[in-house]
């Protein structure tokens, strides 16, 4: 079955009603016909729903449909892209342990890692994950390798299998958040990561109307519970223990779990998931080679065959860049003027919309960060970040290259 095909007949569970769609199930919790029915429930020995923060049918549509989109054993649905990275990582850390990350991560990402140094987990970042730049760092200590398979917005690219196999060595995971690259580009689980994570709010819903994430697992990662201490007790779910974990520990405690009419605004966006990125992709190279070709800008685009990481896009996404591009305009003022002077692009901090959109990451995403940390994540003053949309690729250009013409002005 192609990628299109997949997406739109995915196994699903029957419904009663003949529904092409599966239902908003917009309840708190669902009635059981005895007692002994809903303790069978609670201890996993039916199937069937509780509560919605644990589990409901249309969440539970969307995590089966991401889960066989990205050829993994099962899903957990979150209601933000960060809680997702939050619950991803804490469902196997303890105090004193060690992550390796990239410095290019999203801003929210870093931020994350900050945050978690107060309950005793160490993060080493480097300024791009490769099997080189890791080996060296890996300790005793080391329990996760984080990274973004196409950085937000270094768009440095992650060479995932050969990453995979070195960690896979030193029976360390790696924690692939493919937000940016999408399984449309690849893979993740077919080239060795371990636990994929998505800000859904983006390419997956694709339509800029719900904020959410998702985790992913393939049930390949060996828990050793010498080192992940708290698997001992879900030994007995096999490899489904990471997703078990999860599911009846921190993520179900901390109540992160997604409402049932985002789920459904994902499952509908899903549907043209393959549509749009291939639409995207296009439309961000064309522009790209547009851009590079004006050279009044320097342009930063994966698949350009002037990157760095053009053999790795060819390789790993079949050529396909995604939908970023990144551009320095000589200075913050000329770039203020420049996305001011955009006539199509929105200036909004969110990326994966069917419509462009546009912002100086500098002053906005990366606010909190000192001038070291955003020049690590590849943010600088006269950076603008574009999300390409999905108008016509020539009134992008045209509208790219009149604001252009406007940039010297005072
Ligand atoms: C947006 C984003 C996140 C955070 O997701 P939210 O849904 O905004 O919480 C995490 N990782 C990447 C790569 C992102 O682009």
């Amino acid at each position: 079955m192609g990628f299109n095909t997949a997406l739109l007949h995915p196994p699903k569970a029957k419904e009663t009603c003949g529904a092409t769609l599966t239902p908003i199930y917009q309840v708190s919790a669902f009635e059981h016909s005895s007692a002994e029915q809903l303790e069978k429930v609670f201890h996993n020995q039916s199937g069937g729903f509780a509560y919605t923060r644990i589990s409901n049918p249309t969440v539970d549509a969307f995590e089966k449909k991401i889960a066989y989109i990205e050829k993994g054993i099962g899903a957990v649905a979150c209601s933000s892209g960060m809680a997702a990275v939050t619950m991803a990582l804490l469902n196997i850390l303890e105090s004193g342990d060690e992550i390796i990350a990239s410095a290019g991560l999203f801003g929210g990402t870093i931020d994350l890692f900050r945050d978690l140094e107060a309950f005793g987990i160490r993060t080493k970042f480097v300024a791009h994950i490769t099997a080189e730049a890791l080996a060296p760092l890996l300790t005793e200590q080391t329990r996760a390798v984080f990274c973004e398979i196409i950085g937000n917005p270094a768009l440095d690219v992650v060479d995932v299998k050969r990453v995979a196999d070195l960690l896979h060595r030193h029976h360390i995971p790696l924690i692939a958040d493919s937000t940016t690259a999408t399984p449309y580009l690849v893979h993740a689980f077919d080239l060795g990561a371990d636990i994929v994570v998505h800000s859904s709010s983006k390419y997956i819903n694709g339509g800029g109307n719900a904020i959410s994430g998702v985790i992913v697992d393939n049930g390949s990662f060996h828990w050793n519970e010498a080192r992940y201490r708290g698997f001992a007790e879900y030994r007995k779910y096999g490899k489904f223990a990471y997703l078990a974990k999860l599911r009846n520990g921190l993520w179900r405690n901390m109540g992160a779990c997604l409402s049932p009419m985002n789920a459904f605004l994902n499952l509908v966006g899903m549907e043209t998931l393959g549509l749009r990125m291939e639409r995207l992709c296009s439309n961000a190279l064309a522009l790209a080679e547009f851009l590079e070709h004006d050279g009044r800008v320097t342009v930063n685009y994966p698949a350009l065959a002037s990157s760095s990481y053009a053999a790795l896009v060819q390789s790993q996404f079949g050529g396909r860049g995604g939908a970023i591009l990144t551009l320095r305009t000589g200075s913050k003022e000329k770039a203020f003027r420049f996305v001011d002077r955009l006539r199509y692009a929105a200036i909004a901090t969110n990326i994966g919309d069917v419509r462009t959109l546009v912002i100086h990451p500098s002053s906005t995403i990366y606010a909190h960060s000192g001038t070291e940390q955003k020049e690590a994540a590849g943010v600088y003053d006269d950076l603008i970040r574009v999300s390409v949309g999905i108008e016509d690729a020539q009134d992008l250009i045209a509208d790219f290259k009149q604001a252009l013409d406007h940039i010297e002005e005072e």
